[in-house]
């Protein structure tokens, strides 16, 4: 080894040791008679000191020429401190140089590698080495590590069995467009990068291998939103001879423990709400429950009293946010204008202040009562002191609009606190998904979720009311994980696929191995997959998935460190029997 100890490690308890250390120079402070330096590695920074009346001559003058980010290695004594700093693990002592050796100079970093540095994005992403020394990246990454530890653990131990399946595979339709690679051997076609490995986990179960996990890079070409990663990581399951409620409880308990192990945080039984619940209270089938603000529907007490703007529309409904018939009328303005900007897309917002002496105030009160407004003060369950927010219109879009609003309103009074954890399980998802677009049926989870079985009779009359056997673990606001029991009969599948409107003979081509396999004995079997990026910025307190990935692509897709995608040489292209065309 190059040191006999790392830079986080020496305390006062240490004085006197004669040690070698290995790292890199974060700081250089040169007094002239005496030069000090922080060192630093993976493990902490401890302070090096070069005295011209103590350091060897030779020592002295090489530690002169020392720039920021130099690799060396020093030898040198433990000595007590003088201005001591409470801040680090090594902060009562600094080592008095004996010998330096440099083993790498180094150019000027771009920026500085410090907690706080001056770098942007976009430069940190293209040195990312860089950034990665600096330590809230590395113990975010340390952080992960840990957590998939856990993972890892936590599934062994109940038997699950990690096996790896094959990156270069045919479409696996998961909602999103494929990321295809050409074969040179088979020229003129492709393969593509699994989306999830959804068919060969169920083909594990057709195996016999009961229980599967793994830890796996999954790959959607989708329209990038803010913080998505066209290729992200899952912690992949599935097991055989169960039914919904025994993978809610072994998953459950994964992230319970993961809680307690990770976060020193005790949860109880996670509650459990329908889709058609979640979207009727919460507006989203995310629901972030660590604040009430729940929607009352206001159809019945706001139409028909000569408010047009309410008479049309399908669904009226508001929600209480709690303290707020103190906002001024210019933060209510504010809000207004929120809600009208194009990302929420509202017209507009009716307020009432429930004020504290319990008398209302609000922006219909042409129309309303304080009776009626007493009313919605009831329904929405807003006490004295509470503002009530209220809007109208289509159903989905309303919906949409206001869940925005009420996290918005959360964030603004801080009730979205990152070291409290509020799981719950979202079930009862619909099997399908009309699309307006294409005409036709969308499958909601995917093409092998099961259909509750008292709902397969109505499959054939009724689809949009089949309910599946599905579920997703909701974390804070954030779907962390989905799954679902999954058709195991050959008939139901190819039924479903019909629905989906694939012709048998597509069926056949794209999933023809599948029908197949189900006629082996398949056993009755379902799964999940939770989105390991997301879990771990959560657990860590945060929110953006990029802080907690390596090497990640930005809001393009792009690798812009490699910088990638790119262009590949012509002989390549000739070799795959590929002609490019001009884009258009
Ligand atoms: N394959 C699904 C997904 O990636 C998860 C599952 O159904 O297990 O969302």
């Amino acid at each position: 080894m190059l040191r006999t100890t790392d830079c986080g490690a020496l305390t006062l308890a240490d004085q006197g040791k004669e040690v070698t250390l290995a790292g890199w120079v974060q700081k250089i402070r040169n007094k002239g008679f005496m030069l000090w330096i922080d060192l630093r590695d993976r493990y902490g920074i401890t302070q090096v000191i070069f005295d011209e009346e103590r350091t060897p001559k030779a020592v002295f003058d090489a530690a002169q020429d020392l720039g920021r980010e130099y690799v060396i290695q020093i030898r040198g004594k433990v000595i007590e401190r003088e201005s001591k700093n409470p801040q680090l693990s090594t902060g009562e002592i600094e080592i008095l140089a004996t010998d330096l050796q440099l083993l790498n100079a180094a150019k000027v970093p771009p920026f500085t590698i410090e907690d706080q540095t001056d770098g942007g994005e976009e430069l940190r992403m293209q040195y990312r080495y860089l950034d990665i020394r600096r330590t809230p990246v590395r113990e975010n990454l340390v952080f992960r590590s840990k957590v998939t530890l856990a993972v890892r653990n936590y599934l062994s131990a109940h038997g699950f069995i990690d096996v790896e399946t094959p990156y270069l595979i045919k479409s696996t339709p998961e909602g999103a467009r494929d990321f295809v690679v050409p074969s040179r051997m088979n020229s003129g076609q492709f393969y593509a990068l699994p989306q999830s490995p959804q068919t060969f986990k169920q083909l594990l179960m057709v195996g016999g291998l009961d229980k599967y996990f793994q830890i796996v890079k999954c790959f959607r070409d989708e329209d990038l939103r803010a913080d998505r990663q066209p290729e992200f990581t899952q912690i992949d399951c599935e097991m055989t001879f169960v039914e919904q409620e025994d993978v809610l409880q072994q998953f459950e308990g994964l992230l319970r423990h993961l809680l307690l192990e990770i976060k020193g945080v005790e949860t109880g039984p996670f509650p459990r709400i329908t889709f058609a619940e979640a979207m009727e209270k919460y507006g989203n089938d995310k629901p972030d429950i660590r604040f009430g603000m729940t929607f009352a529907t206001l159809n019945d007490l706001a139409q028909n009293k000569g408010f047009n703007v309410f008479d049309q529309q399908e669904l009226v409904v508001g929600i209480a946010v709690p303290g707020a018939a103190q906002y001024t009328r210019k933060q209510i303005d504010g809000l207004i204008d929120w809600v009208k900007r194009p990302q929420i897309g509202a017209n507009g917002l009716v307020w009432v202040k429930y004020n504290d002496d319990g008398s209302f105030k609000s922006s219909v009160d042409k129309f309303y009562s304080a009776d009626d407004l007493s009313q919605w003060a009831t329904a929405t369950g807003a006490v004295p002191g509470d503002l009530l927010l209220v809007m109208a219109g289509e159903t989905h879009a309303t919906r949409n609009q206001l869940s925005a609003l009420r996290m918005e309103m959360a964030e603004r009074l801080g009730l979205r606190q990152p070291n409290e954890f509020a799981p719950l399980w979202v079930v009862d998802f619909p099997l399908l998904e009309w699309d307006d677009e294409s005409q036709r049926y969308h499958a909601m989870h995917h093409p092998f979720t099961a259909p509750k079985p008292e709902h397969l009779a109505m499959l054939e009359k009724a689809p949009e009311s089949v309910n599946a056997n599905a579920y997703d673990l909701v974390l804070n606001g954030n779907e962390i994980g989905g799954g679902s029991i999954r058709i195991h009969d050959a008939a139901v599948q190819q039924r479903m696929f019909d629905l989906l409107g694939f012709s048998p003979e597509e069926a056949q081509a794209q999933f023809g191995f599948l029908m197949e396999a189900f006629q082996y004995g398949a056993p009755p079997h379902g799964g999940i997959a939770l989105g390991l990026d997301r879990l771990v910025a959560l657990l860590g307190g945060q929110e953006i998935i990029r802080d907690f990935i390596a090497f990640p692509k930005n809001n393009s897709g792009r690798d812009v460190m490699i910088d990638a995608p790119a262009a590949i040489d012509p002989a390549q292209l000739d070799e795959l029997n590929i002609t490019l065309t001009p884009p258009k």
